[in-house]
C-alpha cells in the first residue's frame, strides 16, 4: 500500500532548501546606472563607497563655551582667563592667542590652533571679559577631532548595500553626491483564474475580483523594481504559454499567482516545464504549499498560489529573499522575536505555519501575541489586522494559551507593535 503522507512528505521542500536552490540558480544583476544622492534612498551600492574627506573636516568644538589651552590649567584651582574673540559655526576666529586668553565659541565651530580644550558656558562665570573657570576644568574635552567620523579614505558603504536614510546622511557628511548602484530590476506579474472579474464591474455568480495583482503591486513597491502588470489571463495554458515568453524576453522574472496547484484548471508547473524549466513546486509551509520556481530562458518565474494570504506568506519569506539576491544585496532572514501567546492555535504536524497574530508588548517589556482571527489562506480581513506572522515549526501540533511562540514582524503593515 502507498502512504501518501510520506511520499507527499519527501516531494516537499523546507524554505531553507528553497531558499538554497534558489540563491544557487540566481546571479544578481550586473548593470549599474549613476544616480544623485538624493534618489539613492533603497538602491543597492554597485561599488564600496570611500570617504573623499576627513570627517569632521577639521577640529571642532562639541558644546556652547570658552575655548582654551590646557596648558594654562592650574590643577585644582579656579582660573580666570581673557576672552579675546568668537569662533561661530561657519565663521572661524582669525586671530591667534597668547597664554591667559581664551575664545567664545559654539558647537561646530573651529578651535584655534593654540587652543586643545572647551569648557560648557553653563560651567563658567563670565565678568565683562574676564572668564572664570572652575577648579574641576578638564583638559581636552568637548573637541571633536577631526576625521573622528570618517578619515579620508575610510570606506563609508560596502558594495551591494541597500542604501537607508542613515547612509544618505553619512554619504553627504563626507562629499559623496552621485552612487553607482545596480540597475532596477525588470518583473512582470499577472494573475490566472477563469473566475477572477476587473474592479469596477459588480460580479455576477462565480466570479470573485482579483485581489492578487493588488496585493503584488503593493509586494513590489520598491525603488529597485521595476514593474509591468501583464493582467489576468484565463486557465489556458496556450495563452499561458505565449504570454510567459513573451514576458521573458525583456523581464529578470515573473510572478503569476493562481493556477499552480494539482486540480484540472491548474497549468503553470505544466505550462512552465513546456516553455522553460520547473526547479521545485511544493514548499512545506502553510498557507503556500504549492509554488513553483524555475525559469524561461534567463528569465526566472515564480508561480504562486491562488489564495491571496498564501500569495502574501510566499512573496515574504521566498520571492522577497530571491529579489534582494537578484537586486544585489544578501538574501535576508526575517528578525524572529519570542512572545507569548493567549490564544490556542491549531495546527497539524507536517509544515512550517505562518499564522496571522497581533503582537504588543507588556510594560515590562515582554511580548504578547493573540491571533488576528479565522487562519484560512483565503482570510484577507483577520490578516489586515495583523501585526505579525506567529510562525509555527513543522513538528508543532498546536498551542495552548501561555506558551511561548516565534513571531515575525511583517513588513508592510500600517500597524507596528502596539503598546499597552
Ligand atoms: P488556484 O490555485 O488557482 O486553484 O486558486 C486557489 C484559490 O485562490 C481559489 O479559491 C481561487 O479562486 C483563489 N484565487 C486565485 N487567484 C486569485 C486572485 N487573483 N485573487 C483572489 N483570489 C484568487
Ligand atoms: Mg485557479
Amino acid at each position: 500500500m502507498i502512504d501518501e503522507c510520506a511520499s507527499e512528505k519527501k516531494q516537499l521542500s523546507s524554505i531553507a532548501e528553497a531558499l538554497a536552490r534558489i540563491s544557487s540558480a540566481i546571479e544578481p544583476v550586473t548593470e549599474t546606472e549613476r544616480v544623485e544622492l538624493k534618489h539613492g534612498l533603497g538602491r543597492v551600492l554597485a561599488e564600496p563607497v570611500y570617504s573623499a574627506i576627513n570627517s569632521p573636516f577639521e577640529r571642532n568644538s562639541a558644546m556652547d563655551g570658552y575655548a582654551f589651552s590646557s596648558t594654562d590649567l592650574i590643577p585644582d584651582q579656579t582660573m580666570s582667563l581673557t576672552q579675546v574673540g568668537i569662533s561661530w559655526a561657519g565663521q572661524p576666529y582669525q586671530g591667534s592667542l597668547q597664554s591667559g586668553q581664551c575664545v567664545r565659541i559654539f558647537t561646530g565651530a573651529v578651535l584655534p590652533v593654540e587652543t586643545d580644550s572647551v569648557v560648557m558656558q553653563e560651567q563658567v562665570q563670565v565678568k565683562a571679559s574676564s572668564i572664570i573657570f572652575p577648579a574641576q576644568t578638564q583638559a581636552k574635552q568637548h573637541v571633536r577631532a577631526a576625521g573622528e567620523d570618517s578619515k579620508q579614505g575610510d570606506l563609508v558603504c560596502a558594495a551591494f548595500k541597500k542604501i537607508t536614510a542613515i547612509d544618505l546622511g553619512l554619504l553627504a557628511s563626507v562629499g559623496i553626491d552621485r552612487l553607482i548602484v545596480t540597475r532596477k530590476v525588470k518583473i512582470a506579474y499577472f494573475s490566472t483564474g477563469n473566475e477572477l472579474s476587473a474592479l469596477g464591474q459588480p460580479l455576477v455568480s462565480g466570479k470573485i475580483y482579483d485581489s492578487n495583482r493588488y496585493l503584488l503591486s503593493g509586494l513590489l513597491s520598491d525603488v529597485c523594481y521595476q514593474v509591468t502588470d501583464l493582467g489576468v489571463l484565463a486557465d489556458d495554458p496556450l495563452q499561458l504559454e505565449d504570454c510567459l515568453l513573451a514576458a521573458a524576453k525583456n523581464h529578470d522574472l515573473i510572478i503569476s499567482t493562481g493556477g499552480a496547484s494539482v486540480g484540472d484548471a491548474d497549468y503553470i508547473k505544466d505550462v512552465l516545464a513546456r516553455c522553460g524549466k520547473v526547479d521545485f513546486w511544493k514548499i512545506a509551509i502553510k498557507p503556500g504549499k504549492p509554488l513553483a520556481f524555475g525559469n524561461i530562458n534567463d528569465c526566472h518565474f515564480f508561480g504562486l498560489p491562488g489564495n491571496p494570504v498564501a500569495v502574501a506568506v510566499t512573496f515574504q519569506h521566498i520571492v522577497a529573499p530571491a529579489l534582494e539576491q537578484l537586486c544585489g544585496t544578501a538574501m535576508s532572514q526575517p528578525l524572529q522575536l519570542l512572545a507569548r501567546c493567549t490564544s490556542v492555535l491549531k495546527k497539524s504536524p507536517g509544515r512550517q505555519e505562518y499564522q496571522r497574530g497581533i503582537v504588543s508588548q507588556a510594560n515590562n517589556g515582554d511580548l504578547v501575541v493573540v491571533s488576528s482571527g479565522q487562519q484560512g489562506s483565503n482570510i484577507l480581513s483577520a490578516t489586515s489586522l495583523a501585526n505579525c506572522y506567529i510562525v509555527l515549526p513543522i513538528e508543532c501540533s498546536g498551542i495552548q494559551v501561555g506558551e511561548q511562540v516565534r513571531i515575525e514582524l511583517i513588513k508592510n503593515v500600517a500597524s507596528s507593535v502596539i503598546s499597552y
